[in-house]
């Protein structure tokens, strides 16, 4: 069993240490992720610059590129071998709802789907620094056993995300839908100090539709929260509506 993991938050973040030390348990581990950090860098691919490999130590290899590169360096260059399971995280933030689009740590699970190899991501709810990452990263390694014992189904990814608790307080992992984010988003605008204008995209504390049986409202209670993705994007309920335009039966 050889498991290839990478994160958005760089190779220095303490969660990705965690997930690689608790996945030795279940397989040779390596790590090829970015050299600094890349969260919200989405599924970005660098295709107009070169890319640079650092071998930190043996099976940690530093990429100047985003997760989806390094998932692209692991499998078609560094690896000897394709890898059984590709596991991303432990993302150091919660990735649920309309997040997931952003983050760097989904897409990377995605690209390793699109090669058809076993993915999970793995977030940790919380945007305050934690102890908590080697608690989520057992929880990274049951459900990883578990997806090897069963494997996943047919064009399916894993979305794994673990309150910010100590592992004898986080409640059983829950099967989870993508919930719904109400954003307020705000752009802060301030002056440098020679005198120019910048800007800073900026938040306040997320919103959500606490509805029951999303990854939220899981999290929210205690619970893991294990979503199952795809990649296809279609809005299936969408189309008859859409086959009425003009344009469409022309
Ligand atoms: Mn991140």
């Amino acid at each position: 069993m050889h498991i290839l993991v990478t994160n958005d938050d760089g190779i220095g973040a303490p969660g990705i240490k965690a997930l690689a030390e608790s996945l030795h348990n279940l397989g040779d581990v390596t790590v090829v992720a970015p050299d600094r950090e890349r969260s919200a860098a989405g599924h970005s691919l660098t295709l107009h610059a070169p890319l640079r490999v650092f071998e930190l130590r043996p099976g940690w290899f530093a990429v100047d590129g985003t997760p989806t590169d390094c998932v692209n360096m692991g499998i078609h260059n560094l690896l000897r071998t394709r890898p059984d399971l590709v596991v991303s995280g432990i993302n150091h933030g919660a990735n649920m709802g309309d997040d997931i689009t952003y983050s760097g740590t989904v897409a990377a699970a995605m690209e390793a789907n699109l090669m058809g190899i076993p993915a999970m991501a793995v977030s940790l709810a919380t945007h305050t620094p934690s102890d908590h990452f080697p608690d989520a990263a057992r929880v990274a390694l049951q459900v990883a056993t578990e997806l090897t014992r069963h494997g996943l189904p047919h064009d399916t990814f894993l979305n794994v995300n673990v309150p910010d608790l100590p592992f004898n307080q986080i409640k059983a992992p829950l099967v989870t839908r993508q919930g719904k984010r109400s954003f307020v988003g705000k752009i802060i605008d301030k002056v440098d100090p020679r005198g120019r204008k910048y800007f800073w995209i900026g938040s306040e504390e997320p919103r959500f539709q606490d509805e029951e049986g999303t990854d939220f409202h899981a999290v929210g209670n205690g619970h893991s929260s294990i979503t199952p993705l795809h990649l296809d994007l279609t809005n299936y309920r969408s189309m008859a509506a859409l086959e009425q335009w003009q344009v469409v039966s022309l």
